[in-house]
């Protein structure tokens, strides 16, 4: 397969880029900048031309795609991870727009010059499909599913808080993709992957324990950058999925024709801070004096907490998920590395 891929650089897209260049197939990683491309480059590198790229440096203008979607051979594929995830102060649009623009544009690119292309699959989020507004009551023990969508509205988008920009973002370039699909009937099919927090080792370099992506930095500054006796960490979105089984999802969603045209919820598992704590303690030493200790065994998962289901991923693409030592313990191996290496 020839496939396109954007975020390249990114946490989850540099994950996809090994799967797709270890199976064999070849790649145009789309990144924003020549030095990003080097960077991805200096990651893997012995791909020879299986791996090119095209910089795109505003995802958001009109025609941002127009050449880069050509190539010869012709792609059959698009992955389109890129869009703005960070808990840094960013304005609503620099959310929104990045994420819905940036989706229309390469859908419009790939439709006017890349008629060879089978399938775009789409990175979203359970942040488009979880009603965070909803009270504690009416969550209680909910099992979301693909049939769910948040109830952001653009009014809700716009009052300023980052967490209402990132959740319409998701949900409304979500929705632009699929609209966009069924308005113009395009040569390909649409599939969007929503997971929950995506956690795990990083595959691309970082320098610093400061460029870590959102997800694991949260890791890093809760249960690694702290203390034995400091509070332990409030759940957060306890439902999570491991970054490896994410980029095979994405894998499968871009190969299987099971796939075609679905949205899939990819979530391996629900974890609770008292659990993380644990399972790094019990795994690493160094992480005895460090990690909030909390009630060892206790408090694993609230009474109420709503659950993502990802029994359609495990149907139809024959997903499995890894266990959660593999996940948190992995990662937090790597997270003291790169801190020992500042
Ligand atoms: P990263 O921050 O590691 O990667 C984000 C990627 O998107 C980078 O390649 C980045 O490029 C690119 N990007 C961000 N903003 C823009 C922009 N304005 N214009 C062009 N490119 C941009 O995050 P993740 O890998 O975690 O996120 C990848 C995808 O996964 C996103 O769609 C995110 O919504 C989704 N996701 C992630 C979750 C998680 O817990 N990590 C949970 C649910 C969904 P650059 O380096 O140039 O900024």
């Amino acid at each position: 397969r020839r496939v396109l891929l954007t975020g390249a650089n990114g946490f989850v897209g540099s994950h996809i880029l090994d799967k797709l260049l270890s199976l064999g197939h070849s790649v145009r990683a789309i990144i924003r900048s020549q030095s990003k491309a080097e960077q991805v480059l200096s990651d893997f590198p012995n791909y020879g031309s299986q791996l090119d790229f095209g910089i795109v440096s505003d995802i958001t203008s009109p025609g941002a795609f127009d050449k880069v979607v050509q190539s010869t051979p012709p792609f059959d594929t698009v992955i389109r991870t890129a869009s703005p995830f960070l808990y840094r102060v960013i304005s609503d649009r620099e959310f929104l727009d990045p994420a819905i623009k940036g989706t229309l544009e390469i859908l419009k690119s790939t439709k006017a010059h890349s008629p060879s292309v089978k399938r775009v699959v789409i990175t979203s989020s359970c942040a488009a499909v979880i009603d965070f507004s909803a009270p504690a009551a009416s969550n209680l023990k909910k099992v979301y599913t693909e049939d769910d969508w948040n109830p952001m509205t653009w009014e809700s988008a716009l009052i300023g808080t980052q967490n209402n920009a990132y959740q319409a973002s998701k949900k409304f370039a979500e929705l632009s993709a699929r609209e966009f699909v069924e308005n113009e009937k395009p040569n390909f099919f649409l599939v969007t992957l929503n997971p929950p927090m995506v956690y795990g080792p990083i595959r691309h370099s970082v320098k610093s324990v400061k460029e870590l992506n959102q997800s694991n930095s949260r890791i890093y500054e809760l249960f690694i950058n702290s203390k034995k006796d400091a509070d332990l960490p409030p759940n957060g979105l306890d439902t999570y999925v491991d970054v490896r089984d994410f980029a095979i999802a994405h894998i499968k969603a871009a190969t299987f024709a099971e796939a075609l045209g679905q949205r899939f919820i990819i979530c391996g598992g629900q974890i609770s801070s008292q659990n993380i704590s644990d399972l790094l303690r019990k795994n690493i030493p160094q992480l005895e004096e460090q990690t909030p200790e909390g009630t060892l065994g206790k408090n694993f998962l609230p009474e109420n907490a709503f659950d993502c289901n990802s029994a359609k991923a495990e149907k139809l693409l024959g997903l499995t998920f890894r266990s959660k030592e593999e996940t948190f313990v992995d990662l937090a191996k790597q997270l003291l590395e790169i801190e020992k290496s500042n």
